[in-house]
């Protein structure tokens, strides 16, 4: 039976095991998918370990996916934009290295909650791991403007220097949280502060009657910004569907075929 497994530290909480075994299910596929807790000074060997224990692939979580895009032997593109990898293919030609984490994203934005970013404003807070994921795959749907605001404006730049030449000209820039300006169609939260309950210091004025707002976080409860999106007219979503899609996006590159997610997606929010 084909091996898969993820790797973090900590990684009780990691709901893939429960993702992967209803792929696997869904789909007919052989494979058996574990947890692996890999010691914070020994990620690079606990992969080696479970490729010679015959692993095919692996996903990666924090904090390993900067050490994980270190190790790869090839990348995806996606993979290189991000600068950081999330999914493992062991192959013969070595460990390839990819990001499902941004195209998980659009897959929930554009099918689960159908809403095109072909011409949208979108707007996404934070220049961390995971919106510097979501910057590429964003682009590729060529919204109208794509405002990348952050606690850090400097980080911000930097992504829009990196990006800039392939969003096509003024599509792209960089703001603080409190200098933004205008309304927007897609606002994303990809900042980290959601896990403290804490809200960025942006305007009520990005929202507008309609806006969809979706925060990468999730839990049994709205986060703070969902909350504060709501009262502002926006339709809001977590990340909850951005985590299946970027599993469904992994199992896609490892066993090529793509599980069907909306039923799965019920069922974990049932389970909060
Ligand atoms: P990083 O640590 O790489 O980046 C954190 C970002 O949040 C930075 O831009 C940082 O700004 C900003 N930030 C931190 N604290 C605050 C605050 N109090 N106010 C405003 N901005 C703040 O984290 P990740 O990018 O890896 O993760 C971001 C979020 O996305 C997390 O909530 C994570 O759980 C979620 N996530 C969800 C996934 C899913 O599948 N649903 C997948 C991946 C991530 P600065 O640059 O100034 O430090």
């Amino acid at each position: 039976m084909d091996r898969y497994c993820v790797f973090g530290n900590p990684i009780a909480h990691s709901k893939s095991p429960e993702i992967h075994a209803a792929f696997a299910a869904q789909t007919g596929q052989q494979l058996s998918y574990e947890k692996r807790l890999a010691p914070l000074d020994g990620f690079a060997q606990a992969v080696q370990d479970f490729i010679a224990e015959g692993g095919k692939g692996a996903n990666v979580t924090l904090p390993f996916k900067l050490e994980a895009h270190a190790l790869a032997d090839a990348l995806t593109v996606r993979a290189q934009a991000a600068g950081a990898v999330n999914t493992l293919l062991f192959g013969a030609d070595g460990i390839v290295g990819d990001n499902t984490d941004g195209a998980g994203l659009v897959a929930d934005i554009t099918r689960n909650a159908g809403v095109p970013l072909a011409g949208k404003r979108v707007l996404l807070l934070g220049a961390g791991g995971a919106a510097r994921g979501a910057v590429l795959p964003i682009l590729e749907h060529r919204p109208s403007a794509m405002v990348i605001a952050n606690r850090t404006v400097a980080n911000a730049e930097a992504l829009v220097q990196q990006f800039s030449a392939l969003a096509g000209t003024g599509v792209l820039s960089a703001s603080a949280f409190e200098a933004l300006q205008g309304s927007f169609d897609i606002v994303i939260n990809a900042t980290s502060a959601s896990l403290n309950a804490a809200l960025p210091p942006i305007p009520a004025t990005v929202f507008h009657q309609g806006t969809l707002a979706l925060d990468m976080m999730y839990g049994k409860e709205p986060t703070v910004f969902m909350q504060f999106a709501a009262e502002h007219g926006a339709t809001v979503r977590d990340g909850l569907g951005m985590l299946v899609e970027q599993a469904a996006e992994a199992f896609q590159g490892w066993r090529g075929v793509r599980p069907e997610t909306s039923a799965l997606l019920v069922q974990m929010r049932s389970k909060l």
